[in-house]
């Protein structure tokens, strides 16, 4: 038998547990033998102590261990066990980069890569991490040397200030771990198109790598309209407005509050070699925008929406369903009769059936007739583990306004 701390559950209170859910929270937790330290390995037992599973121990956040391994003689606690698991989330992008034309990805999907809390993004040569628990936050020494050694970045660079470190009692932290200071922008391709990403102070870990998929789609349906003209609502760095222009779109009209991220916006139309002319940027706010372009009888071909997080907990998603809603209307309504819509919700409290149905009443509402003719959810970089559907918060709808 193993010497680590144990924890023992509840009877009856296993279940999520033999199905491989990574998250146990501390109502299932009956008693704790030993006395672990945040972020130190645990046996998960059942009532009568038959072991389960290993975990990373949590004293603070209400997931009280986040599970990884399910066999008792897998040797959890060596640099090895880890170096496994990198190397086989990494093995998997492998396609993805390999023809040279993307060269940034999500490397390592936390939960889902069976690493919880570690997120690895690889922008070229530029390595961006995110230690989000109190597991790889005791192991961060060691996933550092792991990712140098594998990797062989010139630069490893963490990003730590997210919030659900809070949960964890945490510290934000952010900062250079190994390697070169980046550079102010780090240049990256994506399906062959030119991107400035600043790994610094963007968002996440600087892009939005999980809408690449999406943006190729938003590509692969303006080269089939006859030179549209486009909304890009919630632009962040204009990632969707320079795949549309790749498609062939006549004009680009990007809105966003960050007049920083709109910035780095234009440079990335000029690296790709766009007419500036052809893009316009309404820094501001997308709903009183939308509602003033419409007043001023414009209209579009295609509209994209892209919001931020609107629902963060279950008790956020009627307010959020509202926020949805009435965006959606206001998008709906710009839309020609023919146009399409382009619509997600990163809100991981918003089920994909929840937000069909917001899309809906947005569409009755404005009495529009529009079909779903597709839908989108987090890059294939971005994987969601079947035991770990938590893990899938990007969804999208591709839809078509008939009328
Ligand atoms: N589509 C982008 C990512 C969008 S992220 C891409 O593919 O890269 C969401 C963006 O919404 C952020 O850039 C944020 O600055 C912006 N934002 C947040 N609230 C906003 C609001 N009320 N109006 C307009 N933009 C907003």
């Amino acid at each position: 038998m193993n010497t680590h701390p144990r924890i023992i559950l509840h009877t009856r209170r296993e279940a999520s547990v033999r199905r491989r859910h990574p998250w146990l929270f501390s109502g299932a937790v009956a008693r704790i033998e030993g006395q672990p330290q945040s972020g130190a390995l645990v046996a998960i037992c059942s009532a009568d102590g038959a072991f389960l599973a290993w975990g990373h121990y949590s004293a603070a956040s209400q997931i009280r261990a986040r599970l990884f391994a399910w066999e008792e003689n897998c040797a959890p606690e060596t640099a090895d066990f880890w170096r496994a698991r990198l190397e086989r989330a990494v093995a998997a992008r492998k396609p993805l980069l390999a023809d040279g034309t993307t060269t940034a990805c999500r490397l390592v999907n936390a939960e889902s890569d069976g690493i919880p809390g570690l997120i690895v993004d690889w922008y070229g040569d530029v390595v961006v991490v995110q230690y989000l628990s109190a597991g790889v936050e005791a192991r961060r020494e060691l996933f550092n040397e792991l990712l140098m050694a594998l990797l062989h970045p010139a630069t490893l660079y963490e990003r730590s200030d997210v919030d659900v470190r809070e949960k964890e009692r945490l510290a934000p932290r952010v900062g250079l771990l190994a390697g070169a200071e980046p550079p102010e922008v780090v240049e990256i391709r994506e399906h062959g198109l030119r991107f400035g990403v600043d790994v610094r102070h963007g968002h996440k870990t600087g892009f939005y790598l999980d809408q690449r998929d999406n943006r190729a789609r938003l590509r692969a349906a303006v080269v089939q309209c006859h030179a549209p003209t486009v909304l890009n609502a919630f632009a962040y760095t204009g990632g969707f407005a320079v795949y549309a222009l790749a498609g062939g779109a006549a004009a680009v009209t990007n809105v966003d509050t960050s007049a920083e991220a709109l910035r780095l916006g234009r440079e990335n139309l000029a690296c790709n070699g766009f007419a500036e002319a052809a893009v316009e940027d309404i820094e501001g706010d997308a709903f009183t925008a939308l509602r003033e372009l419409h007043r001023q009888k414009h209209a579009f071909d295609v509209v994209i929406l892209d919001p931020p997080k609107f629902a963060f907990t279950q008790s956020d998603v009627q307010r959020a369903a509202r926020g949805y809603k009435d965006i959606n209307m206001q998008a709906i309504r710009l839309l020609r009769p023919g146009g399409l819509l382009f619509t997600f919700s990163c809100s991981g409290a918003i089920s994909a059936d929840l937000f069909q149905k917001i899309v809906f009443g947005a569409a009755l509402d404005v009495k529009r007739d529009v079909q779903i003719i597709g839908r989108m959810m987090q890059s294939s970089d971005h994987p969601v583990a079947l035991t770990f559907p938590e893990g899938e918060y990007l969804k999208g709808l591709m839809c078509r306004v008939v009328g």
